[in-house]
């Protein structure tokens, strides 16, 4: 698959896109999408793995056309019935969803939803229920590492140790130290993320430094008032965990807190149910049978993975199946994954989604 990828992005998917294959393809239940967000104007590229999940305003304009002409996009409020078995769908149903609550979901992505007048279902953390805009902690990790020319050396109080050299090596090391983070409740992570910048010898000052100009609306998430903005907008507001770990490295009694918490502290908030989850990162390692279980018994009414998705996949309530939208997807490709194409091609090549 990896090899023939350049054949079938440029020739194959394009083609069938053309030719209306695509679009006769169907199944039981909606696509789902996830966004991340909308590269803001005049943000420079940092890193294709750090910005690979944002779209261009373009690009996000040509796929809701599409979805618009050729598929039923719903709205969130017609999902939730479909999943409560209330409602059925229209044929070719398409449900769109962000992630990770970014500035710029409210700046620059929700004024296109509005030109198209579709709704769209944020998924926000806890991060977002304060009035002081954060950034996410993992992408401000990332841009850390990223920022010290040098060879790195990591000796952290824990333990924790890694040494890297190279940009590929640099990856390896923030994912670990994800990994490895993940496990610890906000404030301790706080303090190891401290250390991690005081050991990269980055001044106490050097995220605010780094957060100028469009890097505001590329890297910090919504505050209280601005998620409340995306509610007046429109849109639907879903929870992703309070401060975005992987939750299957975490202890029982942490994960059960980031999930259950995270729905009560934004129902208190917005003042209304909070019926859907995003696990974070959302792949079937980072949400497993464990977290599945809790985000029933916490009162959710579905959760979402960030994997798998496409008209044809099966559709437990608790792992539901979407489809990943990135920047470098060309509107052929992007059709592949919304009608179960690319993933029913995945399947015969025995690959997981
Ligand atoms: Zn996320």
């Amino acid at each position: 698959m990896r090899v023939v990828s350049p054949l079938l992005k440029n020739a194959v998917f394009p083609g069938l896109a053309k030719l209306g294959y695509l679009r006769r393809r169907n199944g039981a239940g909606p696509a789902i999408l996830t966004y991340h967000g909308i590269l803001p104007k005049d943000y420079k590229m940092i890193d294709p793995d750090l910005d690979g999940s944002l779209v261009s305003a373009d690009s996000f304009r040509r796929q809701l056309r599409l979805l618009k002409n050729q598929y039923n996009v719903i709205s969130p409020q017609q999902f939730l019935d479909w999943c409560e078995a209330k409602q059925d769908l229209p044929p070719r149903a398409v449900l769109l969803t962000c992630d990770d609550d970014l500035r710029n979901t409210l700046t620059e992505m929700v004024p296109i939803l509005q030109e198209h007048e579709l709704s769209c279902l944020f998924f926000v953390t806890g991060a977002s229920l304060g009035a002081l805009p954060a950034m996410l902690w993992y992408e401000q990790l990332y841009l850390m590492l990223l920022a010290v020319r040098e060879d790195i050396a990591l000796d952290l109080h824990d333990g924790f140790q890694a040494r890297s050299r190279t940009l590929p090596e640099k990856r390896r090391v923030w994912w670990s130290l994800v990994r490895h983070l993940s496990q610890f409740d906000a404030a301790e992570r706080r303090t190891l993320l401290d250390e991690v910048q005081a050991q990269l010898c980055l001044n106490d000052a050097w995220s605010t430094q780094v957060l100028t100009g469009p890097l505001r609306c590329r890297f910090l998430m919504l505050n209280v008032a601005e998620v409340r903005s995306l509610m007046a907008a429109g849109m639907e507001v879903g929870a992703h965990t309070l401060t975005h770990p992987l939750l299957s490295q975490l202890p029982p009694e942490a994960a059960w807190t980031e999930i259950a918490e995270s729905r009560a502290r934004l129902e208190q908030v917005i003042g209304r149910r909070v019926w859907a989850l995003a696990y974070p990162f959302g792949d079937t390692a980072s949400a497993t049978e464990r977290e599945r279980e809790m985000a029933e018994r916490a009162g959710f009414s579905c959760a979402f993975l960030n994997v798998g998705g496409g008209f044809g996949a099966p559709m437990p309530r608790f792992a539901l199946p979407r489809v990943h939208v990135t920047g470098e997807m060309k509107l052929g490709e992007f059709e592949a994954h919304v009608s179960g194409f690319y993933r029913s091609l995945r399947q015969r090549f025995q690959r997981p989604a």
